[in-house]
């Protein structure tokens, strides 16, 4: 059987979807959705590789598709839920592929999962560059587990877990800490060199960690450590899409991070004096109510 795919949000993450695909399924099989109808350069840093991707509409789109992946940013979800209805149906398996948690509540079909998403890249006014993974990690069931077969032939990396929510808080937290003190901060990965910034990535990780603990989810003790290891290997001119947002004025993923993290230790009863610092800071920013630039 051949599958309909469609991919919406043809930044860092969809094109990197939609090329994979494209590269391995018939051209007609793939659908890449952007805002416009548009051709977006697209370079892979490590194969070389280079092309340019057709987008079109979902307005223009009359099909129906059996699985969708969306990569939009979390604060563009809302729109693209408006926009979608008439290309699936309660068959049609949706993928989110997003950072943060708490979206899947808002999508109100059948199969829809929250992927885990391992692909780094940036999309910049030249067009979209592809740094490095190509891993979604999904919960396994029946429907993900046909999915992964029919793209085992492509090189996404559609890994199966027995429990996403564990992988969703570990993701959650690698960006709670280095997000949030890059945008706080406004500087890239160098900031971690400041004894006082390496300290408040733990305390707010330590923070994540007793949310987490609280709400059932149970996380590697080391975590923290872990975590903090992963910081100390990002070279100092790295910047996070948190800290890339702020600087450029663009919205911030903060809802869907610190402010879930936030919203459920406030709802679990805890005390969480660092996060909700920043998450205050960040969402002030957000709202416009500082004026960072
Ligand atoms: P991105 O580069 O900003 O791509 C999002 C794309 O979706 C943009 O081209 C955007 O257009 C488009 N879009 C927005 N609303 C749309 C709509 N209604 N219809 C069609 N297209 C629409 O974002 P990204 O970096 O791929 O990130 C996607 C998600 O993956 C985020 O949650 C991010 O945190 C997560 N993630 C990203 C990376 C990474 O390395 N980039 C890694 C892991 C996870 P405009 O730009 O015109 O708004």
């Amino acid at each position: 059987m051949t599958l309909q795919y469609g991919i919406i949000g043809p930044g860092a993450v969809g094109t990197t979807i939609a090329y994979e695909l494209l590269r391995s399924l018939d051209t007609d099989q793939v659908h890449l959705f952007g805002k416009k109808a548009w051709k977006v350069p697209y370079r892979q840093r490590d194969t070389g590789e280079q092309s340019e991707l057709q987008t079109q509409t979902l307005a223009h789109f009359d099909d129906t598709l059996d699985v969708l992946f969306i990569a939009v940013k979390t604060h563009q979800l809302d729109h693209v839920i408006e926009q979608m209805a008439h290309v699936i149906d309660d068959d049609t398996l949706i993928i989110l592929a997003q950072n943060g948690h708490g979206q899947l509540e808002k999508i109100d079909y059948p199969h829809v999962y929250q992927a885990v998403v391992y692909i780094s890249g940036q999309k910049t006014e030249e067009g979209v560059i592809h740094f490095r993974d190509r891993i979604l990690q999904v919960q396994e069931d029946e429907f993900t587990s046909e999915l992964a077969q029919h793209l085992a032939d492509t090189r996404l990396e559609l890994q199966l877990k027995d429990d996403i929510e564990v992988e969703i808080w570990y993701k959650l937290l690698v960006n709670l800490g280095i997000n949030s003190v890059t945008a706080v901060g406004r500087q890239t990965a160098a900031i971690l060199r400041v004894p006082e910034i390496r300290n408040l990535c733990r305390n707010l990780l330590e923070e994540g960690q007793r949310i987490a603990e609280a709400a059932g989810i149970v996380l590697p003790e080391t975590i923290v450590e872990d975590i903090m290891k992963i910081y100390a290997g990002y070279p100092d001119e790295m910047g996070t899409s948190m800290y890339y947002d702020i600087i450029s004025g663009a919205p911030l993923e903060v809802d869907a991070i610190q402010g879930f993290m936030y919203r459920k230790g406030q709802e679990l009863g805890l005390y969480t004096p660092y996060l909700e610092t920043v998450y205050s800071i960040l969402a002030a920013a957000e709202n416009g109510k500082l004026n960072y630039k």
